[in-house]
């Protein structure tokens, strides 16, 4: 892998068998697969002036390993994702847990048997923790807005005091919107759990942390003779989509380029913005061993800050008398702003508008797009990389 900072003068599209943008998950898979399986030459142009995409971790001034766009945790129920990861990191064995402040009340989350006998005391908390057994059955998983639905009292009585002090404030302040405004997949990521796990993903047989962090996975992953990473670059400045054509340095290009940014930029937002939401993240380094219990804390009734995360609880990182926490405080997008577009909102409009930019590009043979941004999907880490998977599997076949 070679790494340089800007485009040289020199840079020939042509030179070059793909021609891939973003260096996050999306962009870094495809662009190894095709370094490996059809020996490619990739230029791989990133904007930002580091790899990783919004994966990317760093040690910050007081030595602690900080993820600089927002605490990520790997989980996978997909053996596939998980072998081709592990090729380039080993895991450790953390496994992730989360409490809600509840009116100052620290509640397990996904609200479990646990928080259920915080919530309404041990006896009738167990007493409603077993007529939920009877209804669900043990080690279930049921969204809020499914268990909103049950016709019984004592479950209405339970599905009320969990969307208002778990979903209700927390939903109001990451999307603007209350639960029931939004898709019920979003919340249904987080299903109240019918059972003693008090795991946040107690259902990914694959979870942990990559044992030297992100950054140096990505490094690893795109460690290849054939990959060239331009940092620094907007692609905008020099590709662009006209008719059914990909044009690089104002000539045709006929390589297969992944693009894994936004759509509505690549056509400058002619058909109108989607819509996104943003975070404003707040870094504190403070002077102690320890700042709460647990790595995530999501404050679900109070504050203007959705969710503190300390670091060092997630990486396992051994670093006394110093921590650091982040504060998320989320908002909505402003398209071209420099902002960074962390959430798509998923609504039948805003989908209706997606479909519209990628009709544009569906027609193009050698143009793909892949990930979080370029499918306007809620994609945790391991969706990107199997959707990438997905896409150079293909690329890989039509070459052969
Ligand atoms: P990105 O990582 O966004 O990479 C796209 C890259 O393309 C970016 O680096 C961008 O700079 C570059 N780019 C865009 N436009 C251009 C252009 N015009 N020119 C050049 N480069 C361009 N997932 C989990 O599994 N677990 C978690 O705990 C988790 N936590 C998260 C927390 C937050 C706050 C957020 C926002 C996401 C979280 N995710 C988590 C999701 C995870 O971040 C994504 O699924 C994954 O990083 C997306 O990878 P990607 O390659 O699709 O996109
Ligand atoms: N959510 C909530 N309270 C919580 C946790 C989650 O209301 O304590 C809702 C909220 O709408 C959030 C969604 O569930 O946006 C998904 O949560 P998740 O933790 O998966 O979000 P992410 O980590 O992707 O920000």
């Amino acid at each position: 892998m070679s790494i340089t900072k800007g485009l040289p003068a020199s840079f020939s599209p042509e030179s070059f068998d793909a021609i891939v943008v973003g260096a996050g998950y999306a962009g870094a898979v495809c662009a190894r697969r095709l370094a490996e399986a059809c020996g490619s030459k990739v230029a791989l142009i990133e904007r930002r002036d580091h790899i990783a995409g919004n994966a990317y971790d760093r040690i910050d001034d007081a030595g602690v390993l900080v993820h600089q766009y927002g605490p990520h945790i790997y989980h996978t129920t997909n053996d596939r994702v998980h072998e081709y990861l592990s090729r380039f990191t080993e895991w450790t064995d953390y496994q992730h847990k989360v409490l809600a402040n509840v009116h100052g009340t620290y509640m397990p989350v996904p609200f479990n048997h646990a928080s259920l006998r915080l919530a309404f005391g041990e006896e009738r908390g167990e007493r409603l923790y077993q007529k939920l057994v009877a209804a669900f059955g043990k080690d279930k998983k049921v969204p809020i807005m499914e268990l909103r639905d049950r016709n019984d009292p004592e479950l209405t009585e339970v599905a009320d005091y969990v969307y208002e002090n778990v979903f209700l404030h927390y939903t109001m302040k990451q999307w603007g919107k209350t639960p029931d405004q939004i898709d019920p997949s979003i919340t249904g990521r987080v299903p109240v759990y019918v059972g003693d796990d008090d795991r946040y993903f107690p259902s990914a047989p694959h979870q942990g942390m990559p044992a030297e962090g992100y950054t140096r996975l990505f490094e690893r992953l795109l460690d290849h003779d054939l990959i060239n990473v331009y940092l620094g670059v907007d692609v905008r400045d020099i590709l662009e989509v006209r008719g059914y054509m990909v044009r690089v340095c104002d000539r045709p290009y006929g390589g297969e380029v992944i693009y894994t940014g936004q759509l509505d930029e690549l056509f400058g937002l002619d058909l109108g913005a989607l819509p996104y939401r943003t975070l404003d993240m707040e870094f504190e380094t403070l002077p102690q061993d320890r700042f709460q219990p647990v790595a995530t804390v999501n404050y679900t009734t109070s504050e203007d800050f959705t969710r503190i995360t300390e670091f060092k609880l997630m990486t396992g990182q051994d670093l006394p008398g110093v921590t650091t926490i982040m504060r998320e405080y989320s908002k909505a997008y402003e398209p071209e702003s420099g902002q960074t577009p962390y959430y798509a909102i998923l609504e039948e409009e805003s989908r209706a508008l997606y479909r519209s930019y990628r009709e544009r590009v569906d027609g193009i043979l050698n143009f793909h797009c892949v990930g979080r941004l370029a499918e306007y999907r809620y994609y945790d880490m391991d969706g990107v990389v199997a959707s990438a998977l997905d896409l150079s599997d293909e690329i890989i076949s039509h070459s052969r």
